[in-house]
């Protein structure tokens, strides 16, 4: 990919940028052009708007890849999560800054921008958003009922032997 391609489509992934549907609330990410989920969906081609997601949401699924893909094997293991944000979308990211068993489903993270990979010797650098735990400060009070710990028993980083 050319450097100009690169960054012509690079602010909206970074920025979280996607669409919402004025008709139904109903929030996009990557934007749409109209929305699925009104029943007419020609009548939303003009009332998609732009939509900021905060990039704040929680792990609904996870795993932990061993064999990277091609530029990212000194990374591995890594977890990959889906991410439902607080808006609606499901986004796929790496989980990073945080201890592999400690990525548990329900673990409140948020969006943050990281280097993906550098490329060759001229060392163009891709940037492209990643998920850290989010602070307890930074989470939400919950709506309904006392949050569910998030210990499970696990042992310290530091007591676990080494993989
Ligand atoms: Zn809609």
């Amino acid at each position: 990919m050319s450097i100009a391609r690169f960054w012509r489509e690079t602010p909206r992934r970074y920025n979280l940028g996607g669409s919402k549907c004025t008709i139904c609330g109903t929030v996009y990410f990557p934007p749409r052009a109209v929305c699925p989920t009104c029943p007419h969906h020609r009548e939303t081609l003009e009332k998609m708007v732009p939509f900021q997601l905060v990039g704040d949401g929680e792990v609904v699924s996870y795993t932990v890849v061993h064999d990277a893909a091609e530029g990212f094997e000194m990374q591995v293991p890594y977890v990959m999560a889906l991410v439902k944000t607080v808006e609606g979308p499901v986004l796929t990211g790496q989980i990073v800054d945080v201890e592999i068993p400690e990525v548990v489903i329900g673990l409140k993270v948020r969006a943050t921008l990281r280097k993906l990979r550098e490329e060759g010797k001229a060392g163009v650098i891709h940037y492209g958003y990643k998920f850290t735990p989010a602070l307890d400060s930074d989470v939400r009070p919950p709506a309904r009922g006392p949050a569910v710990p998030a210990e499970s028993g696990a042992l310290p980083a530091s007591d676990r032997a080494p993989a």
